[in-house]
């Protein structure tokens, strides 16, 4: 038995004085002197001890580079060991699960297998597999393009039969494919309608990549879980999204890594140009979603320019400086990320729950940055850090 001892419990019950104490990858007791009976003991005292992040969205097979669309010619055995090595990163940065929306063939999906069986040290992977897209559609150098409802139909069966626990679809253009513009409708109602009956059909949520207007409302009232990015969003989708539930994936960081990068960092000037268009109306829809009390669940788009796995937290801290509460924000990258993801034993301290913990050193409830440099964490049971 492993205990977590004499820390601050954090989480969204509260704050509580608590020792944890982990089984067999459970959190199998919450309270005073269980250090006793422990085999291992991580000191917590006088720190924080927190579920571990979920990132809603992560694309494990890109490093961050500038140029994303220079992976497209690489093989799915060179994408497989970027992604392990960026899985590793993640977990010891206290990311303890990631929902991988889009990586060629099966990479995503066996990345979640491979972590499930032990033969790589990372987060649970949820795994889109690959993105479904129009024909020459954003991201096509990497998915699944189809044309037609039935087409998205076999597309989306297809992910499944591959091992997909979610599906991601492209509703709109995106800022990191040459050519496609960023706000305009991508895949029509009736193919976004026929991958969310698919997944319906096999109790799996659906992402939407969506950031126009227009092809925002498509997505939801195809039915979607969640919105991705979620750029140039307006009041009555807002409102329609906070009424259906549907979660708002913001992404900030993906913004913010290609604004600081910028055209001499070598990101090509065609996505820095659309990038710096889209940058204030993004800002402003997520202002918009949380007037309206839209749903909002982490996720970073980790992979995407100078956007790297192992700085996830500071997503956290940039939608707190954009008005999200930090409780909301320990909601958003725990409890309500693991609802989104159909996870319903991941996110809290809690007796039966995923024992995914980091001990922060300080209170991420009154300061956010705090999840940034967790000091120990424990993923589905096992020490991945301990520098207590
Ligand atoms: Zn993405």
């Amino acid at each position: 038995m492993l205990v977590v001892r004499g820390g601050t419990v954090v989480d969204t019950a509260g704050v509580r004085e608590a020792d944890v104490a982990v089984e067999d990858g459970t959190i199998t007791a919450v309270g005073s002197g269980l250090a006793a009976d422990a085999d291992r003991t991580i000191d917590a005292s006088g720190r924080f001890v927190a579920p571990g992040l979920v990132d809603s969205h992560v694309h494990l097979m890109l490093d961050g580079r500038p140029d994303p669309m220079s992976v497209a010619g690489e093989s799915e055995a060179m994408h497989s060991y970027r992604a392990a090595a960026r899985l590793r990163e993640a977990v010891r940065a206290g990311v303890t699960t990631v929902r991988d929306l889009g990586a060629p063939g099966t990479v995503g999906v066996d990345a979640a297998r491979a972590v499930e069986a032990d033969v790589l040290e990372g987060p649970r992977v949820v795994a889109a597999g690959e993105t479904i897209t129009m024909t020459g559609g954003h991201t096509h150098y990497t998915g699944y393009e189809v044309d037609g409802a039935a087409e998205a139909r076999e597309a989306a069966r297809t992910q499944l039969k591959r091992g997909a626990t979610v599906l991601k679809c492209i509703a709109t253009g995106g800022v990191l494919t040459e050519g496609a513009r960023t706000g305009r409708p991508e895949l029509f109602a009736d193919e976004l309608r026929a991958i969310v009956e698919v997944g319906e059909a096999a109790g799996v949520p659906v992402a939407a990549h969506a950031h126009g207007t227009e092809g925002i409302a498509n997505a939801v009232r195809a039915g979607v879980d969640s919105v991705e990015h979620g750029t140039y969003l307006d009041e009555g989708t807002a409102e329609l999204m906070a009424q259906r539930g549907t979660y708002l994936v913001p992404t900030t960081k993906a913004l913010v890594g290609i604004d600081r990068g910028g055209v001499e960092s070598g990101i090509p000037e065609w996505a820095v140009g659309k990038n710096d268009a889209a940058f204030e109306a993004h800002r402003r829809s997520f202002e918009l979603a949380l007037e309206a009390g839209v749903p909002v669940a982490m996720g970073t788009d980790a992979g995407t320019p100078f956007n790297d796995h192992a700085d996830a937290a500071e997503e956290l801290e940039l939608m707190v400086e954009r008005g999200l509460s930090p409780e909301r924000a320990l909601d958003a990258a725990t409890v309500d990320a693991a609802d989104l993801l159909a996870l319903d034993d991941v996110g809290r301290v809690t007796e039966e729950y995923c024992a995914d913990l980091v001990v922060l050193d300080g209170n991420p409830l009154s300061d956010v940055t705090a999840w940034q440099r967790p000091r120990a964490v424990v993923a589905d049971g096992d020490v991945v850090r301990d520098d207590t």
